[in-house]
């Protein structure tokens, strides 16, 4: 068979003030017709799982184009239409195909739109309004129902940290194939519950309250009826209407056996709620702690997430190492291209002032002043060992090592997601061999610093807090757990032919 295959992805966050440019997503992956699969081929990325199941089915793949901007607050609204237009213009002048596989994130916000995918969709299906089209999502996709009315099937990542992308890819292309020879007849439904959730307690492996939620869509999805169950316990940082943690089944034949299935999952979601929320210590407590434990302690500021769309150049967590623990030796991770810019310009070997930090969200106050040493200058890229990017080259950008005080600092021009310990190891910062590590994400460092005397989630500012009910939100629906924890909460309904609401 022959499918159209392409990738557009971005999570937003309406609570970050950095705008996504073009340059964001070229820094990680953006390719165009005949260069698509060879840059994918052989990644974790969806259009790389793919690439191998259509290779070991004999498929044919026509590229459209592949991107993913990584995260932050809005893409900009020239870029955005820019690439909606690159995809339709493409799905356009396609030959005959059997189907369409699209690989979206579902939490892409614009400037001018908080439903990007759903209207990128619609215009998909206007252009193809027979071609089976067949999506998968990050497992922080807002799921609207446009997005749902304008595809054949909906999956998503099955696992966070997000080490599955390659299968979900695959799993999509399969049951795009299966749709276009007719052996699935879908029946696509969905079930929201009105709550959103902190990220540290996402874990869908081991033994947390994700992994319980994920184990019931498992068993659900052995059940006759139901092909594909997706639970999206969504991007929680996007003040739009009817957000919430969606359960997204494609049944087969029956549309009863996957409705009951959404529900369970989307009922079991709702009464685990409290189990999600997180407790966060203040940074000068977390770091008291740390000085007395023996060994490796990572500090979580999981507020500035460049992977939750945070600017990640936050300067909090190094302040407070500076005035609480002044001897002690660690590394932290900035994006502040006018330090590295400064202590490249000084050369290794020189000590400057510089203000490092802090200029890309007004919300975390002025840089901070510093003497420091500079120790090298690097190209800032490196390669993601695993997870959604694992594979992928990424682009730091001229970047520099600093030395304030006991703390190596690296500073990249560009802001990095953030997996493991790749950024720091390619500078030569060997995070382990000093007390302290802080990170920037909420799930990622669970994993990659499993080993850690310590992991300490701190209390501090930036639009991907895990205290939701703090945000200013405006727009979204309520009531909506954890904003409201006392109101009557309804779950809702979609099927391709009616929507409704039933109570929680
Ligand atoms: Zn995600």
């Amino acid at each position: 068979m022959r499918f159209a295959v392409g990738a557009l992805l971005f999570e937003g966050n309406t609570f970050s003030p950095v705008v996504a440019t073009r340059a964001d997503f070229a820094s990680k992956y953006l390719a165009f017709d005949a260069d698509v699969l060879p840059a994918l081929r052989g990644t974790n990325t969806e259009v790389g799982g793919a690439i191998a199941e259509a290779a070991a089915a004999g498929d044919e793949l026509l590229p459209l184009m592949a991107t993913h901007g990584g995260a932050g607050g809005r893409v900009d609204a020239g870029v955005a239409s820019g690439f909606a237009g690159d995809m339709l213009a493409r799905i356009r002048a396609l030959p005959e195909v059997d189907g369409i596989y699209l690989a979206l994130h579902g939490a892409f916000v614009s400037q001018d739109s908080v439903d990007f995918e759903g209207e990128l969709l619609a215009a998909v299906r206007a252009l193809r309004p027979r071609t089976p089209i067949v999506v998968s999502c990050d497992l922080h996709a807002h799921v609207t129902w446009p997005m749902l009315a304008n595809c054949d099937a909906l999956t998503g990542y099955r696992h966070y940290p997000h080490d599955d992308t390659h299968e979900t890819g695959r799993r999509a292309l399969a049951m795009l194939r299966d749709i276009a020879a007719g052996r699935l007849a879908t029946r696509l439904v969905a079930c929201r519950a009105p709550m959103i959730i902190p990220a540290q307690r996402q874990r869908t492996r081991g033994d947390g309250p994700m992994a319980g939620i994920r184990a019931i869509a498992d068993r659900l999805m052995a059940e006759a009826g139901v092909r594909d169950l997706a639970h999206f316990c969504v991007q929680p940082w996007i003040d739009a209407p009817a957000l919430g943690f969606a359960a997204v089944a494609t049944g087969h034949g029956d549309e009863g056996a996957a409705l009951r299935a959404a529900e369970e999952v989307a009922r079991a979601m709702w009464e685990r709620r409290e189990e999600f929320l997180v407790e966060t210590t203040p940074p000068a407590e977390a770091i008291a702690r740390g000085l007395a434990t023996p060994g490796f302690v990572v500090l979580a500021d999981a507020s500035d997430c460049v992977g939750g769309g945070a600017s990640g150049d936050s300067a909090t967590a190094l302040a407070a190492l500076l005035r609480h623990a002044p001897g002690a030796t660690a590394s932290i991770h900035l994006a502040d291209d006018v330090a590295a810019a400064a202590a490249r310009a000084a050369g290794p070997g020189a000590r400057i002032r510089v203000g490092l930090g802090n200029r890309r969200d007004p919300a975390y106050g002025a840089p901070l002043e510093v003497e420091a040493e500079v120790l090298r200058a690097t190209d800032g890229a490196f390669t993601y060992s695993g997870g959604l990017m694992g594979g992928v080259r990424a682009e730091g950008g001229p970047s520099a090592v600093l030395r304030v005080g006991a703390v190596e600092v690296l500073a990249t021009s560009n802001a990095c997601y953030e997996y493991a310990d790749e950024a720091f190891a390619a500078a030569g910062i060997d995070v382990r061999a000093k007390k302290f590590l802080v990170v920037k994400n909420p799930m990622n460092y669970q994993q990659a610093f499993a080993d850690a005397a310590l992991r300490v989630v701190m209390d501090t500012p930036g639009p991907t807090t895990p205290n939701l009910a703090a945000l200013p939100w405006r727009d979204v629906g309520r009531p909506l757990f954890p904003i409201d924890r006392d109101a009557a909460p309804r779950l809702s309904f979609w099927t391709r032919t009616r929507t409704w609401t039933r109570e929680a």
